[in-house]
């Protein structure tokens, strides 16, 4: 019998498309995939290190492994992606029931290294080189068949913002080919996927053989069975005119753009080495709202960087107000050991004053959500279904082309259909809309 594997997947959709990519090398092995850590012989916790209550959570739940590891200690247990590059010493000492601990540029050596692990007497199987070349194009990714898929275009960060722990942990930059990415998205296609999301720590740089962004974009935007192409995360300073034009000339690229501004006062966003002020940032915004009036935009914010006055943070609150951001991911500062600013910067701002302006940055934020929902209301839209609501099984869930979670009467629609409807309602979350005859 084939052995089983189970993957948990945690952080971001990198790591939900990482695991896929696990799975297919593993079931090229002659692997099975395993509904649940009890029916599996292979257990990995594809980790995020992007904050510290992520991983602590991840120690938590290798806590829970260990009583899975004495009832049967023949599994393989390991750890996998951003944490296991970062921690792994921490991780042999609080978990050393771990059998493998295995970073994000080393999944080739996957299957190799759970054979060494499961020997009789095994020690510990580490393996957290990175690989500035990298890219898996040969891999066959095993994808949960749906609505919605992932391509990983582009591996590792070049930023180095003082912030953030990704190029060190995920490595240099490099892209898949333009062939193998529309290679992925026609095999998606024909396999009944109806939107791709392009993934990448800084997609919107993404170049490789003559082709940037905005030529990918027009290449994957021609596989014309697929509804909708995404792409996520961009980063501000790649938004020329070009690209901005090309976005509004493919009706089937999502109209939301994602502009990660992180903080509203330039002298911050200085520090951070972000390699834009806030005024360049307006400026970028007041190009977009022209070019692309009826796209959506959101972004990510952090708030209590070191050295982030009240005054500082006031300059974020009055950015947000002026572009009125369609939603926002926010977050409070948490230090990142390994990263210029946790060498550098003392993390010198309270918990309560981070909690404090995290809590007044996301009322305001919500406020502009609810009013831009509602200025939705009583537009057509067109909502990719992406199957039954959670919360009623008559109805069904889907986004709009802006990226805006909308619930509709289910009545005769399947995944994956693309519906017109007219918007009836709304929160700061989410919209209603009641289908329209085409
Ligand atoms: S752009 Fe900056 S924040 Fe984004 S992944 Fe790269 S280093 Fe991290």
């Amino acid at each position: 019998m084939s052995r089983r594997v189970f993957i948990e997947t945690y952080g971001c959709q990198m790591n939900e498309a990482d695991s896929e990519l696990m799975f297919g090398l593993l079931r090229h092995r002659g692997y099975a995939v395993a509904e649940s850590a009890d029916e599996a012989d292979v257990v990995l916790l594809n980790t995020c290190a992007v904050r510290e209550r992520a991983e602590e959570r991840i120690f938590g739940r290798l806590g829970w492994f260990k009583a899975l590891k004495r009832r049967r200690p023949e599994v393989v247990l390991g750890v996998a992606g951003c944490m296991a590059e970062r921690m792994r010493e921490t991780i042999v000492e609080r978990a050393p029931h771990v059998d493998l601990v295995i970073g994000p540029d080393a999944y080739r050596r996957l299957p190799q290294l759970i054979d060494a692990a499961d020997a009789p007497e095994a020690d510990l199987q580490v393996d957290v080189r990175l690989d500035r070349r990298e890219t898996y194009r040969d891999v066959q990714v095993d994808r949960v068949a749906g609505v919605s898929g992932w391509i990983s275009v582009q591996r590792g960060c070049d930023k180095f913002c003082t912030f953030c722990i990704v190029p060190f942990v995920r490595g240099r930059e490099r892209s898949l080919a333009p062939e193998d990415v529309v290679a992925q998205a026609r095999e998606m296609a024909e396999t009944g996927f109806r939107e791709v999301t392009l993934l990448g720590q800084t997609v919107s740089s993404y170049y490789e053989r003559g082709h940037d962004f905005a030529d990918l974009l027009t290449l994957v935007h021609g596989v014309e069975e697929l509804h909708r192409v995404r792409y996520t995360s961009p980063y501000p300073n790649d938004f020329s005119d070009r690209l901005l034009e090309t976005l509004g000339a493919l009706p089937r690229v999502g109209r939301h753009i994602h502009l990660p501004v992180q903080s509203g006062s330039s002298r911050i966003l200085k520090d951070m080495k972000r390699g834009y002020s806030a005024e360049s940032f307006m400026a970028l915004i007041e190009r977009v709202r022209r070019i692309l009036p009826e796209h959506a935009l959101s972004t990510d914010i952090i708030v209590g960087y070191p050295g982030e006055t009240e005054d500082d943070f006031q300059q974020t609150l009055e950015l947000v107000r002026a572009v009125q951001f369609d939603f926002a991911f926010m977050f409070h500062y948490s230090e990142r050991d390994g990263t210029f600013a946790a060498r550098r910067r003392p993390d010198d701002i309270p918990l309560e004053v981070k909690k404090d302006r995290l809590k007044r940055l996301i009322d305001v934020q919500e406020g502009i959500s609810k009013v831009r929902n509602a200025r939705m209301i009583g537009r057509r839209a067109e909502v990719l279904v992406q199957g039954p609501s959670r919360r009623d099984p008559e109805q069904v869930v889907g986004r709009t082309s802006c990226f805006r979670t909308t619930i509709l009467p289910g009545a005769g629609l399947a995944p994956g259909d693309l519906v017109p409807v007219k918007i009836s309602g709304g929160t700061s979350h989410t919209l209603f809309g009641e289908p329209l005859s085409a």
